[in-house]
């Protein structure tokens, strides 16, 4: 493997197949996710006073969120090793992307999720034939159902970080963007975290190529964290100096993927963050609405929830000192906000409610 061979590969997450789990480069489950642009956003940029400001767009991605890459390498490295048959909790996108996956692999999927997620992310699981069955509670709750039916069915247990490919596959936002940047990391990644799973794939990227010298050691990536004000136990694990959460009652924002009220990999995440320079910062729905809006018309972005909460963070992390004007700053845009349209219709009204 070298910059050289993946440069000529195709334009996939694949193309760095020797950093993920797949024995046979054939046996690979792929629907063309990953290498989604990594757009300079300079309008944006000047609205929050910084002059490198990058947005990486993965809402291009199969099933419109991040959420394909981690279900790609699942999938792929459950097919590889013989499983039949998977389950996992889900806020949603999680959902759709395995149930699409599952379908191109020929694995058959169990998807439970809160009875209150965006109609379409159920609706997308019927389409691709997943099992899905709504809970009345959060992905917690989810979660349980998932752990009764491993147990009494046999499938295979895909819930976030249970298994260890998912993971494997989000880290391929952090290749991605440093071969986007020329093999440079940026000065700082703002990251929407619910379970944050995607930041600990980001920090496991830069490190292995640092590792295998194919980034320089400088500048030292800070990793930001952004949750919604209704549901933040990271930012207050953050805040009181905690290696852990707690469980956060009555979780509520329209960002559903930010709705994980006790993270599974907390004390990675905190620490991602901790050890890199960053911070942990919480925004308001309202302020998630209003960056939705000047996404779109500042920048031609349709941002979902949670990646429209990054560009809501960036003024906190100005005035906190966290960021600098001339920082190199890439924002994650998780998802498309296409796949959301009852936040488009609530940034919809609270912009005409402006008027
Ligand atoms: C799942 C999800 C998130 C949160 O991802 P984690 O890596 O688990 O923190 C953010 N945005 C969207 C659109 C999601 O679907």
């Amino acid at each position: 493997m070298s910059k050289d061979i993946v440069a000529t590969r195709p334009a996939s997450m694949w193309r760095y197949r020797e950093l993920l789990p797949v024995e046979e480069a054939d046996h690979t489950v792929t629907l063309g996710e990953g290498l989604t642009p990594l757009l300079p956003a300079p309008r944006l940029g000047a609205l929050s006073g910084l002059l490198d400001l990058w947005i990486k767009d993965d809402g291009l991605n199969p099933t419109g969120t991040f959420k394909a890459r981690g279900a790609a390498a699942g999938m792929t490295a459950a097919a590889e090793r013989g499983v039949k048959e998977v389950a996992l909790p889900t806020a949603g996108n999680a959902g759709g992307a395995w149930a699409a996956y599952g379908a191109a692999a020929g694995v058959r999927v169990h998807v439970a999720m809160p009875s209150d997620a965006p109609e379409v992310n159920r609706l997308e699981c019927l389409a691709y034939g997943a099992e899905v069955t709504l809970v009345d509670g959060l992905i917690s709750d989810a979660g349980r159902l998932v752990a009764e039916g491993v147990e009494r069915h046999g499938w295979f247990d895909v819930s976030t970080l249970r298994e260890p490919y998912r993971i494997e596959g989000k880290k391929t936002l952090g290749l991605e963007i440093a071969e986007q940047l020329g093999w440079q990391a940026p000065d700082a990644i703002v990251y929407p975290a619910g379970g944050g799973v995607g930041i600990i794939g980001i920090r496991r990227a830069l490190e292995q190529l640092r590792e295998i010298r194919w980034i320089p050691p400088e500048p030292a990536t800070r990793l930001f964290v952004v949750q919604a004000e209704g549901c933040a136990p990271l930012v207050e694990a953050f805040r009181r100096g905690r290696d852990e959460c707690e469980p956060w009652a009555g979780a509520r924002t329209i960002a559903h993927g930010l709705r994980v009220p006790k993270p599974l990999g907390d004390f990675l995440v905190l620490r991602a963050v901790r050890e890199t320079g960053g911070t942990a910062v919480a925004v308001s729905d309202r302020a998630i609405l209003s960056a939705m809006t000047q996404m779109a018309r500042e920048g031609g972005i349709s941002a979902c929830p949670e990646g429209a909460a990054t560009f809501a963070a960036l003024q906190t992390l100005r005035d906190g000192g966290h960021l600098r004007p001339a920082d190199r700053v890439v924002l994650v845009n998780t998802g498309t906000g296409l796949k959301d349209q009852g936040a488009l219709r609530a940034a919809a009204r609270s912009e005409s409610a402006d008027l």
